[in-house]
């Protein structure tokens, strides 16, 4: 059986679509060498692989507008922030962990890029990419963004990034990467975590693009919560959550208890474990019920709609269970996922900027009475369930394996 090198980025949303794979290939006899920040030790190694931490600040993800592919002025800032902030600094760590060791194939998380094809290439070894949301079918810097237009600014970005990645490439003793290798999709192999149909222009993807759907296992770490009661009061039931990270927004709150107090609705409020509602408690209305986290997989599979920031993890959960959404993307490629979501039928987006309690009633009110909403999610969620989920992403992996010789070479220095 094949020993399997996974390097990850420090998130949940990137993390967690991983892990029915991971336990997959553990039950199918792999080896798996998981590479990420102590934090998430005792998860992974509750899954049977081994663990192995590198250092990261974690803030360079969450606070770095420029990691936000969706939200920077151009695309060539996030492949300098790629090339820079993880690159640079954290492969020469994962090849320090991995010194003198061998490996069959590496799984690396889409947000390190090029970053997976150095390592492949320093290991001699296939590479797999996992990537937890869409697909950029145009590459970074292509299309619209014709060199010859751009400014002074964008052509320096650019220079950087083209010397930049020569120095790396000489540094870890690999080929320098053409602009098309750095801005493309990388891996020879990706599994993407949706469905063909759920992405965006997914017809004009080739078969290197494995979409399996999101990873639905039971989660142990999920509080116990009373589902059976949830409709003894109301007929409907409506579920809140802005995520795990933006959760902390108490005007907001103020907001939903404003809107929703006269409605005939049960309500459910994911407020967020470092939440203090304190300050509000005084105004939860009785047809709210509040945790600072649900076991979110049981809790939609109970609900009518739900109102939601439109993460990528929280909208595909929800869509799976033929849940349609009230949408409130804030950031990241929330605005992609709701917009998408908003196309194809199953939910309406909401501006968090312009938001009044008059808004917020009459689009849940929308989207309860219209059928229409809960039809589409069905068709978007019929697509996720068909796709296959881990046991698919596992297949996949086999098959491409299954086509190609495995040599692997041991890394004995950095250089
Ligand atoms: N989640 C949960 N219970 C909660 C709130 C969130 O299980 O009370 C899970 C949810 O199922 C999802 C993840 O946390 O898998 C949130 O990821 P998402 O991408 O939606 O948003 P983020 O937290 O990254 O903003």
């Amino acid at each position: 059986m094949a020993r399997v090198l996974v390097v990850m980025m420090p998130a949940e949303g990137h993390i967690n679509p991983s892990l029915g794979l991971i336990k997959e290939l553990i039950e199918s006899g792999d080896e798996v060498v998981y590479c990420c920040t102590e934090k998430y030790r005792t998860k992974i190694e509750a899954l049977g692989a081994q663990f192995k931490a590198y250092s990261f600040n974690e803030a360079t993800l969450l606070n770095n507008p420029n990691m936000k592919p969706f939200e920077i002025k151009h695309p060539y800032q996030f492949l300098y922030m790629i090339l820079k902030k993880i690159i640079q600094r954290f492969i020469p760590d994962v090849l320090n962990l991995i010194e003198n060791e061998t490996y069959d194939y590496i799984i690396f998380d889409s947000l390190i890029g090029w970053g997976g094809q150095i390592l492949g290439e320093k290991l001699g070894i296939p590479t797999i990419c996992s990537t937890s949301t869409f697909v950029f079918v145009e590459p970074l810097g292509s299309g619209s963004h014709n060199l010859k237009d751009y400014n002074e600014e964008v052509q320096e970005l650019y220079n950087g990034i083209m010397e930049m990645s020569q120095q790396l490439a000489s540094r870890f003793n690999v080929a320098a990467p053409s602009l098309a290798e750095l801005s493309g999709h990388p891996g020879q192999l990706k599994i993407v975590y949706t469905s063909r149909y759920f992405q965006p222009m997914g017809d004009k993807l080739d078969d290197s693009f494995v979409f399996t759907g999101p990873s639905i296992i039971p989660r142990k770490d999920a509080p116990a919560f009373a589902n059976e009661s949830l409709h003894a009061l109301y007929k409907q039931v409506v579920y809140i959550s802005m995520g795990t990270i933006l959760n902390k927004d108490l005007e907001f709150y103020k907001l939903c208890f404003t809107a929703f107090r006269d409605l005939p609705v049960q309500f459910i409020l994911s407020s967020g474990k470092d939440t203090d509602l304190e300050p509000i408690a005084e105004l939860i209305p009785d047809n709210f019920i509040i945790r600072p986290y649900v076991p979110q997989l049981e809790v939609l599979q109970c609900v009518d709609a739900f109102l939601t920031h439109a993460g990528m993890n929280s909208a595909s959960e929800a869509l799976y269970y033929n849940v349609p959404l009230i949408m409130l993307p804030l950031t990241s490629d929330q605005p992609r996922v709701a917009g998408r979501i908003q196309e194809l039928g199953a939910g309406v987006i909401l501006d968090k900027n312009n938001l009044t309690p008059d808004i917020l009633r009459t689009a849940v009110l929308e989207v309860l009475s219209n059928d229409s909403y809960r039809e589409h999610a069905g068709v978007i969620g019929n697509t996720l369930r068909d796709a296959g989920g881990y046991k698919r992403a596992a297949a996949a992996i086999k098959e491409f394996l299954g086509n190609r010789p495995l040599s692997a070479t041991t890394i004995s220095s950095l250089e």
